[in-house]
């Protein structure tokens, strides 16, 4: 994580799809939020591999394959500290490379703000009461009905693939890539999510410095880092961070625990109702 001492855990998680467990090293000093991001992002990868595992045992194997990006026209979610990691790895590319990504990252921006949509983006980015997904449903499809590449799109691949945001990571289908093409007329099943990365990392953002679990645009997320760069400075004991994150994680598994559950017994209890009723 960083050249500091560290020290060392086995973290040991229930997740919907089984047992993972993980060794892990945090930073012993003081540390920003961006050290946990790379550290998540492994996590939510091994979650995701262990349900991906689950659904190919099932005969539902995963459709996504490099080069298919119909999906990254959507409006992609990134927490605080994603947006801040983001901008960092922005900052330490080569000149030239930076300044392609600048110049397509305004090009996104004026377009947006072209389809009247940036107030709102800034608005989500910006706001200080909780994100509600049904009131974010209707800005996602007038953003998805522009079709615009993301910004970080190059020739259908993914230019920052290393360091995409765990929204990104999470989405993978189990139906024909083709139906992707529009995600809004055809039903595209997505793989379930044990544990979503951004969400955990926008509650530990919220715990950190207060305020609602944020979620940024991830087309404005890069200005969003700049105006709130004072923040960016703050640090942490590297232990706290992951203390603090784990516990979200942990949350998080529960409920999804709680919501498979329950869908899974209201699954059972209409295949019943269907039996009784032949
Ligand atoms: S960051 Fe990469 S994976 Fe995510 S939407 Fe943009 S191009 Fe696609």
């Amino acid at each position: 994580m960083t050249d500091m001492p560290v020290e060392r855990f086995e973290v040991s998680l229930n997740t919907p799809a089984g047992l993972l467990t993980m060794p892990v090293e945090v930073p012993t000093g003081f540390v920003p939020v961006t050290t946990i991001v790379p550290l998540m992002r492994r996590l939510s990868q091994q979650a995701q591999a262990l349900e991906e595992r689950k659904s190919v045992a099932a005969g539902h194997p995963i459709s996504c394959r490099m080069g298919c990006a119909a999906c990254c026209r959507m409006l992609v979610p990134v927490s605080a500290p994603e947006a801040f990691a983001l901008k960092d790895m922005i900052l330490a590319l080569p000149d030239a490379r930076r300044a392609r990504m600048m110049t397509k990252l305004s090009e996104t921006r004026a377009r947006v703000e072209q389809a009247g949509l940036l107030a709102r983006l800034t608005d989500v980015a910006e706001t200080t009461q909780p994100l509600i997904d049904e009131e974010m449903e209707p800005l996602n499809r007038e953003y998805y009905a522009l079709r615009m590449p993301c910004p970080f799109l190059e020739n259908e691949t993914c230019s920052i693939y290393e360091d995409r945001p765990a929204a990104c990571r999470e989405l993978l289908v189990t139906t024909p890539a083709e139906l992707c093409q529009d995600m809004v007329k055809n039903q595209v099943q997505a793989l379930p999510v044990p544990v979503r990365i951004s969400t955990v990392l926008g509650a530990l953002w919220s715990e950190l410095v207060g305020g609602p679990a944020r979620l940024i645009p991830l087309p404005i997320a890069l200005d969003w880092a700049e105006r709130h760069s004072a923040e960016r400075s703050l640090v942490w004991k590297g232990t706290q961070l992951l203390d603090k994150a784990l516990d979200k994680v942990w949350r998080y598994l529960s409920q999804e625990l709680a919501h498979r559950a329950e869908a899974g017994s209201r699954m059972q209890r209409g295949t019943e109702g269907t039996s009784s009723g032949n």
